[in-house]
């Protein structure tokens, strides 16, 4: 059995925008429950137009 997975928060290290999975991003028609790991690839900061590259995982 495994355990059940917390989709973790990303934050925007250049501008401080947090990507919550639990809401998603409606702007860019990213679903509710959607991870950070599933973002598609085009899927940049909505603030300050970062890549996926430039979040990191909220601290534990
Ligand atoms: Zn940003």
């Amino acid at each position: 059995m495994s355990a059940v997975e917390k989709k973790r928060c990303y934050y925007c290290i250049p501008c401080g925008y947090m990507y919550d999975p639990e809401q998603g991003d409606p702007d860019y028609d990213i679903p509710p429950g959607t991870a950070f790991e599933d973002l598609p690839d085009d899927w940049v900061c909505p603030l300050c137009g970062a890549s996926q590259d430039m979040f990191e995982p909220e601290g534990d």
